[in-house]
């Protein structure tokens, strides 16, 4: 039997109040083995408790971390997860809706990064999601600073899913490291490249080409950098992406099409965010600062300069503080950019 003592607790409602505050409690609490019980999941949503996607991130970590939990039903504003180790292989998981794979992957990395074995996990879900790391971000920006800290993370897109269909696949393979380096991201230096994509699917073409003529016209980018893509999910979607390769980091930035939004609102939703990033002229955007603290935390040490911290990031920092006891710095270097220090 557990002792109350032993196990953490987390208030759901702090700071961001989201999903976030559960997803890095479960991935933390693998990592460290470290029992907690939450309360008020997603106090601050407009349907709070655990939604269907979710309850996919509490069963994928209970499966990989061999956990006993309470509280994983549809609509629980509490959860107690007692995890019992690690456990690494081939997993499958199906979201059985649009819900978004890569924020179930956000839950069970950390652990899997460092785990004894290899791990091959293929998902089922969304994969290009508003309000979440759409894969291109995924693959093109987290992928490859995961990896310059030890691991061998590879990710694949097999299909495109959307909301509300979904049906979307990605298959990810990791080959551990011991322990994760530290990773120090303090300048972005000079931009290499940039390639813009837009996809739909069972959508008309006008639409990926209209999203790329406003990133093109604002952002100066020649037309040859501009590709529509065509692609074939479930249902329809569409998004449109540019990745910014610098020197030392590449940054993607990511419009998800919406019924009701026009294309060109889309794409310029992408032009402002690039323009914030490269005013800043720093390395680490807005999402990716705060998914880079959990593996920083891990790694124990580490710093990256960003912009101005999310809610996002500064619940995460908490977060992160509640569970290793490891205090995450936030220093004002200038208008916009911050360097963020384990
Ligand atoms: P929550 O709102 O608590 O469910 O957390 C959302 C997560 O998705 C955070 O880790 C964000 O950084 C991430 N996220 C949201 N939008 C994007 C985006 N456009 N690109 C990359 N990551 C995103």
């Amino acid at each position: 039997m557990m002792e109350k003592d032993d196990m953490l607790n987390i208030d759901g409602a702090m700071g961001e109040g989201g999903g976030q505050i559960l997803r890095s409690a479960l991935a933390l609490s693998l990592c460290l083995g470290q029992p907690f019980h939450i309360s008020n999941i997603r106090a601050t949503r407009r349907r709070p408790g655990l939604m269907p996607q979710h309850l996919v991130a509490v069963k994928a970590a209970a499966v990989i971390g061999e956990a006993e939990v309470q509280g994983a039903t549809q609509g629980s504003r509490e959860l107690e997860f007692i995890p019992h180790g690690t456990k690494p292989g081939d997993y499958h998981f199906d979201i059985g809706t649009a819900g978004s794979t890569t924020l179930v992957l956000q839950t069970i990395l950390p652990a899997l990064l460092t785990a004894a074995a290899p791990s091959r996990i293929s998902l089922q879900g969304g994969t290009h999601n508003p309000l979440a790391p759409p894969f291109d971000f995924f693959e093109r920006a987290f992928v490859p600073l995961i990896n310059r800290m030890g691991p061998r993370l590879q990710a694949h897109l097999k299909r495109p899913g959307f909301y509300p269909v979904g049906g979307g696949v990605v298959e990810v393979s990791i080959e551990p490291a011991p322990t994760l380096q530290t990773l120090t991201l303090l300048q972005r230096g000079p931009i290499l490249s940039q390639h813009a994509w837009a996809m739909v699917s069972r959508l008309p073409a006008h639409i990926a080409q209209r999203e790329l003529k406003v990133l093109g016209d604002q952002l100066g980018l020649p037309s040859k950098t501009l590709e529509v893509r065509q692609v074939e999910a479930k249902g329809p979607g569409n998004a449109v992406t540019l990745m910014i390769e610098s020197e030392h980091v590449t940054e993607v930035f990511v419009g998800i099409g919406e019924r009701g939004v026009t294309a060109e609102t889309v794409a310029e939703g992408v032009v402002t965010a690039v323009r914030r990033y490269l005013a800043a002229e720093v390395p680490v955007g807005e999402y990716l600062a705060d998914q880079l603290l959990l593996p920083l935390a891990l790694a124990g040490s580490g710093s990256f300069v960003t912009l101005r911290p999310s809610r996002h990031t500064t619940t995460n920092i908490k977060v992160v503080e509640l569970f290793t006891g490891i205090r995450l710095a936030c220093d004002e270097l200038g208008h916009d950019r911050w360097r963020i220090s384990c």
